[in-house]
């Protein structure tokens, strides 16, 4: 499917590891880079191996960045969008497991370090779209 710059990108965030840690702490950044990305014209899902994570949107109040939640494929990611019911096509991927990043174009992060306030992951995810989407020309 050809990605266009002319519209915003459908970026898919996972979650665990990836916008929040193990012990469920949100990542620093989160609410920051979702505006701007949506700012950006981009529009923003989560999905999870574990299913649709609405809770961590709730707990987080991330409700007015986040279009849908959904499970994440983790085996025969292509095939098995349309079984997930997955209506939209990922132009870019966020997530802590690089088999994903394979599957799909975007950007391995690691989970977050402590101390969790010096972690800057969330704004070298926004240079790196930013960087893609330049890119798509
Ligand atoms: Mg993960």
């Amino acid at each position: 499917m050809a990605v266009s710059a002319a519209r915003g990108l459908n970026i898919f965030f996972d979650v665990d590891n990836t916008i929040i840690t193990w012990d469920v702490k949100l990542r620093p950044g989160v609410h920051e880079v979702f505006r701007q990305l949506r700012t950006d014209g981009h529009t923003i899902y989560l999905w999870s191996g574990m299913g649709p994570r609405w809770e961590v949107v709730k707990r987080f109040e991330l409700h007015e960045h986040i279009t849908d939640c959904f499970w994440k494929p983790l085996t025969d990611h292509h095939a098995r969008m349309e079984e997930l019911g997955i209506p939209v096509w990922p132009d870019y991927v966020i997530d802590d497991h690089a088999e994903i990043i394979e599957a799909f174009t975007g950007l391995h992060v690691p989970e977050p370090k402590l101390p969790l306030e010096r972690d800057r992951e969330m704004w070298r995810v926004y240079d790196e779209i930013q960087r893609f989407v330049a890119g798509l020309g």
